[in-house]
């Protein structure tokens, strides 16, 4: 979601933890002992970029941890988007040309077809990655300093980037927005959101070291008990709806993967808890 800092981070080689004051939270239980495990693939660049905040790169696992517009950020629909999808491409990515919304032929879809060159422009869901991270039996939350829902809390994710893997861009995202290194223990949910073309990947994870801050697109970072989870202050429906499935996995006393679909009422907000229903929800 840092679109505006990745090249700083990545391109310059500039580590985002400097962005980030790092604090160590003095209530949180001492790590006892720790296994060195085989580090996860990670990309060359994600591996430099932990490598420079933390020195050599290992992965650490705790073992007393315990326990909507549609294309402004995540889930972040600012705009009434329209009941029935149109094309939103006005020119031409090849030649620059005015575009047309036309539906081809063979096809049943409104597309923006180029007046000049004929390129048609196919127009597709935007992934979406972030990590539930787990410490104490508590999870650690985000309060978003930047629109949409400014001020409400979220789990740390974003915009997946070209060249990650969806577990990288999660962890990157954790970083970015909680200065939080993470290991991921698995996959959590899938969340689909078809009307504001977005698809969620959500992945459990455990804090690497006991450290987060808020990064600079958080005010605020914080691990939250379920029972104290401010589901009246919560930035997106993907959120709410993956929260609701944590609490009910400690509920059934298992840890789930999760499906599901949202479906957002058009022109709700982000944040509002009655503007959407969840559909085909299904769990392992
Ligand atoms: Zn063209």
């Amino acid at each position: 979601m840092l679109r505006s800092l990745n090249p700083l981070l990545f391109g310059l080689g500039i580590s985002p933890l400097h962005h980030c004051k790092l604090r160590t939270l003095s209530n949180l239980p001492k790590i006892v002992s720790f296994s060195v495990l085989r580090p996860s693939p990670l990309s060359p660049r994600l591996l430099a970029l932990y490598s420079r905040s933390g020195g050599p790169f290992m992965a650490f696992r705790m073992s007393s941890g315990g326990l909507d517009s549609s294309s402004s950020d995540a889930d972040g629909v600012t705009l009434a988007p329209p009941a029935v999808w149109k094309p939103r491409i006005r020119f031409c990515q090849s030649c620059g040309g005015a575009t047309k919304q036309v539906i081809p032929d063979g096809e049943e879809k409104l597309r923006a077809v180029c007046s000049v060159c004929g390129k048609i422009h196919y127009e597709n869901p935007k992934m979406v990655v972030g990590c539930l991270v787990e410490h104490d039996n508590k999870v650690l939350l985000c309060k978003r300093n930047i629109e949409p829902s400014y001020g409400l809390w979220t789990l740390p994710a974003g915009f997946l980037e070209i060249g990650e893997s969806a577990m990288e861009g999660a962890m990157r995202e954790t970083l970015e927005e909680a200065c939080a290194v993470v290991d991921v223990i698995s996959p959590f949910a899938q969340l689909d959101i078809p009307l504001i073309g977005q698809s969620y990947i959500i992945f459990r994870a455990k804090l690497k070291t006991p450290h987060f801050s808020p990064g600079p697109e958080s005010l605020e970072c914080a691990l939250f008990a379920p029972e104290d989870i401010p589901f009246g202050s919560i930035a997106f429906s993907s959120i709410t709806v993956t929260l609701k499935m944590y609490i009910e996995d400690i509920k059934a006393g298992s840890a789930r993967f999760h499906y599901c679909t949202i479906n957002k009422r058009p022109g709700a907000s982000p944040s509002d808890p009655n503007g959407f229903e969840v559909d085909n929800h299904m769990h392992l």
